[in-house]
């Protein structure tokens, strides 16, 4: 017998053990879609609710180049408010939504008068700094203060902000970089403070700061993904132009020495006219595929645009020496979508199916409605075919084949369905020829079915 079994409890007020509780809720906020500070906040309610460890207020310092800066501080302000929150934490079937919620009311209340005040806090993370709370970071270890206005160490205005003699100071480390620290007390209830409390909260601060470092890393992957994409397209497209230029570079040299006869000077104009043209055509698909903005998708006759299309392609077919064979169902269904923008794929379609295929071949275009919600159309050619290796990279920009590709052209026809819910698939085989087929949402209403 198989029995699938949820990962994480749903529920944030579990039955289980403190530590099993505490450790679930912690470790849910990872997987959690919520922003690192939503997600942050809800390992401080962790620490303060009565099912996690139990402290009455948390606060969170970040580290922010070589300073430690005060962040969020969560808890209630008063011992009315103190046992209005346990309350609503003890909700029986309270989830992580409801916790994150709740936190941002806890926030948005007084302006967050809490978080407010240790905001300007800040301490620098130098290793001759040995003030309490910055030394727990420093010397990497869990501090736990008693009696902290005899103690010299810690920070006045710390002491002043936080107003009470007894705190935990929990490192936020990973590895040896330092992502933080948590602030701990028990200002309303005045527990003291217990060894196995000092236990958890110091497994939570490791779960939190490898939490920290992970979200941070992944920020930074995105971005280094990005300007690494930039770089990729600024490099494109400096060497689809570089070579149309020097060409009209060079060739009007040779007009402006003015030695070559008539038709020399009327071959070397043309040579100058196409590349130029190749120079527009560049800058055309730039700005056509990569600022396609989807209109609203709208039932439209998906037959009369595929015979337009083909028509208009006839001519090309004739010159390049193809023939395009055409299977249309004479009941399709309008479809959903932009019916230029659709013109265009097929277009592109063929295009590509012409580029791929040698003289003589023959490209079958097919359209048929599939079900009641669904019409295909499909492009077929007896091509080269697409090798597994480029299968991946069909609709990322830029990916080309060809000599004066932009390989913009696949990326488009995505977006275009995509923006339209429809689909694209691909079937190919080396040697033997490429189908691409779309899929389109129809709107049958009202009609007999067929
Ligand atoms: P481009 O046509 O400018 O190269 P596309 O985005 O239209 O850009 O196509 C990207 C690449 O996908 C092509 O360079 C080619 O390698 C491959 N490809 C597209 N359609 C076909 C096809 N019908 N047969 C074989 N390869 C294809
Ligand atoms: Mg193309």
């Amino acid at each position: 017998m198989i029995e699938a079994q949820p990962f994480l409890a749903p529920d944030f007020q579990s039955k289980e053990p403190r530590e099993l509780a505490l450790l679930s809720i912690v470790t849910q906020s990872f997987f959690q879609p919520f922003s690192v500070d939503d997600n942050l906040l809800v390992i401080l309610t962790a620490l303060t609710s009565g099912s996690g460890v139990g402290f009455n207020r948390a606060m969170l310092f970040r580290t922010d180049g070589d300073k430690l800066r005060g962040g969020k501080w969560l808890g209630p302000r008063s011992p009315e408010e103190a046992r209005m929150i346990w309350e609503v934490l003890s909700t029986p079937g309270l989830g992580y939504l409801e916790i994150i919620e709740h936190n941002r009311w806890l926030l948005s209340r007084g302006a967050d008068a809490m978080s407010g005040k240790i905001a300007p806090l800040e301490f620098s993370l130098t290793r001759d700094n040995l003030t309490i709370p910055v030394t727990a970071v420093a010397k990497k270890e869990l501090l736990l203060i008693r009696e902290a206005s005899r103690e010299p160490l810690v920070d006045a205005r710390f002491l002043e902000t936080i107003g009470v003699e007894e705190f935990l100071c929990v490192p936020l480390l990973f590895q040896n970089e330092v992502m933080g620290e948590i602030i701990l007390d028990n200002a309303f209830s005045r527990k003291p403070i217990q060894p196995k409390d000092v236990k958890l909260a110091g497994l939570c601060g490791l779960m939190a700061a490898n939490y920290i470092y992970t979200a941070s890393l992944h920020q930074k992957m995105v971005e280094m993904e990005r300007m690494a994409a930039l770089g990729e397209m600024a490099m494109f497209i400096t060497h689809q132009i570089r070579n149309p230029l020097t060409t009209i570079g060079g060739f009007t040299d040779q007009l402006l020495n003015g030695q070559a006869d008539e038709a020399k000077r009327r071959r070397n104009l043309e040579i100058i006219r196409g590349e130029i043209r190749r120079l527009e055509n560049i800058v055309f698909e730039l700005g056509h595929f990569l600022k396609f903005d989807p209109k609203r998708p709208e039932p439209f006759d998906l037959k009369a645009e595929l015979r337009s299309v083909l028509e208009a392609m006839e001519p090309r077919a004739a010159a390049e020496n193809r023939e395009i064979r055409s299977e249309i169902d004479g009941l399709l269904p309008p479809v959903l979508g932009d019916p230029t923008a659709v013109g265009e794929v097929l277009r592109n379609l063929i295009i590509n199916a012409f580029e791929a295929s040698p003289a003589g071949s023959r490209i079958e275009v097919c359209a048929e409605r599939k079900d009641a919600s669904w019409v295909v159309v499909g492009v077929k050619d007896a091509g080269h075919g697409i090798p597994p290796e480029a299968r991946a990279k069909l609709f990322t920009p830029f990916f080309t084949t060809k000599e004066r590709g932009m390989g913009l052209g696949l990326l488009y026809i995505k977006r275009v369905m995509d923006a339209c819910g429809g689909t694209i698939e691909v079937e190919s085989e080396a040697g033997q020829g490429t189908t691409f087929r779309l899929g389109f949402r129809s709107q049958e209403e009202g009609r007999p079915e067929t």
